[in-house]
């Protein structure tokens, strides 16, 4: 019976689906987070279910990923796309409708995983109800965002108080880096149980292609100097800083300059606006001859970009991680990315890249023809980046960190039960 229990673990992820496809509006490193994490968990024998909110009313309630990972959609507000900020409302039903999951299976979970704020609430709020140990990982920190830009949400007080009652009171917040960790002690709060345990990547699914594949693959030509960027069309991913760093590139005419800037978007929607944005810079400065959009880069082609790349960009003004500069590094390709949170962590100046100043288009436009210039330098930074990655961020690696502490923090609530009989009844 403890044995069940032990193994039986809810990932819940409101706005963050595991099961949708990545790279478009507000899908992005979470749900490739929660996913993978699943998929790992299941691996090591754990009973996963990763519970998300239905945004279409074509989703099945369940996808069956493996025998012992699924993802759940609840309702919580209309079957569509909602943006994050104006999800709070739908809270309530959400949590109702995971109660009476719990109900209709006949079991209680004994630790849930939240993901984001959001879920934050919804754990906390189901705490109150149930036996139950929640973990946290924030994935993005209002406290910082907010500082970063001019039209704060109405939501913005909200988020920031639950967050706040978070930290104070989960059982474990995961910092994803140092440098996430250290921003919530300042920012959001000096009480609270933390501890540092790093996103992944898939060691096998990237790394296993070589340059000149991946090029022929893609109809890239051998003299081509390719830039990349990866992630979604947001004005704080720096996309804008890189279009500008091309353009003052000293290689500009002088070599055959490729951007890649790859992810999905939605006209209309504020992806889609960003990217009209962009396209709109790379046309003035001249630079649609050598520029192109993919559009979203799925499993089966990300690989190769990524393998094709000489260099990989990842602009951000912030990052409490940065999934994208791990996916690289294990790729064997250097990254330039800024010199903010995660990517202090992941990217080791001139050993795995370089790190500059966010939004300084001169410094990563020298960044950049630093590498190009230096294929076999860049060709070193790739082999010890993909190095690093395989000693601290595979996915197996990070999954059985995780399932050491939830194993820990079971064991101890177990411990706290049988000392306290009034909770078992
Ligand atoms: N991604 C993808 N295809 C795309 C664009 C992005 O699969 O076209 C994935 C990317 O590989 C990474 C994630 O989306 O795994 C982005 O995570 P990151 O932490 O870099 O940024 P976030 O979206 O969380 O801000």
């Amino acid at each position: 019976m403890f044995q069940n229990k032990k193994h039986r673990i809810a990932l819940i992820s409101v706005d963050g689906d595991p099961a949708i496809e990545i790279g478009k509006e507000e899908a992005g490193g979470q749900n490739v987070y929660v996913r993978q994490v699943g998929y790992a968990l299941a691996q090591l024998g754990w009973q996963v279910d990763m519970f998300t909110r239905y945004s279409s009313p074509e989703q099945d309630a369940i996808v069956q990923h493996s025998q012992n990972c699924r993802t759940i959609r609840l309702k919580a507000g209309p079957s569509e796309f909602i943006g994050r900020d104006h999800l709070f409302d739908y809270l309530s039903e959400f949590l109702r409708e995971f109660q009476q999951f719990q109900q209709n299976q006949g079991f209680q979970y004994p630790i849930i995983h939240t993901n984001y704020w959001l879920s934050s609430w919804v754990g906390m709020e189901l705490r109150k109800q149930q036996p139950l140990i929640q973990v946290h990982t924030y994935h993005s920190l209002g406290a910082i965002k907010y500082r970063s830009i001019s039209n704060v949400p109405v939501i913005a007080i909200q988020r920031l108080a639950v967050e706040k009652a978070c930290l104070e009171t989960a059982d474990r917040v995961v910092a994803t880096s140092p440098q996430e960790q250290k921003h919530m002690r300042i920012l959001v709060s000096p009480n609270g149980r933390m501890e540092m345990i790093p996103c992944g990547t898939d060691i096998d699914r990237f790394g296993k292609i070589a340059k000149f594949a991946a090029r022929e693959h893609l109809g890239i030509t051998s003299d081509t100097k390719m830039v990349l960027y990866v992630g979604r069309f947001d004005q704080r991913k720096g996309i804008e800083t890189l279009v500008r760093a091309i353009a003052k590139s000293e290689l500009r005419g002088k070599a055959n300059i490729q951007l890649v800037i790859g992810g999905g978007s939605r006209p209309g929607q504020s992806d889609g606006i960003e990217r009209d944005r962009i396209a709109n810079i790379v046309a003035e400065l001249g630079l649609k001859d050598c520029t192109i959009f993919p559009g979203r880069l799925d499993d089966t082609v990300l690989p190769y970009y990524y393998a094709a790349a000489d260099v990989c960009v990842v602009p951000s003004h912030y990052e409490p991680f940065g999934l994208v500069a791990i996916e690289a590094m294990a790729s064997r390709t250097p990254v330039v990315a800024s010199n903010v949170g995660g990517l202090q962590f992941t990217v080791v100046p001139e050993v795995t890249g370089l790190l500059v100043p966010p939004k300084d288009e001169v410094a990563f436009a020298a960044a950049i023809d630093r590498i190009l210039t230096n294929p076999d330098w860049g060709k070193q930074l790739g082999e010890t980046g993909r190095q690093r990655v395989e000693i601290a961020f595979s996915w197996d690696s990070v999954a059985s960190r995780l399932a050491q502490l939830y194993t820990r923090l079971l064991a101890q609530s177990t411990l706290v039960i049988e000392n306290k009989p009034q909770l078992v009844a």
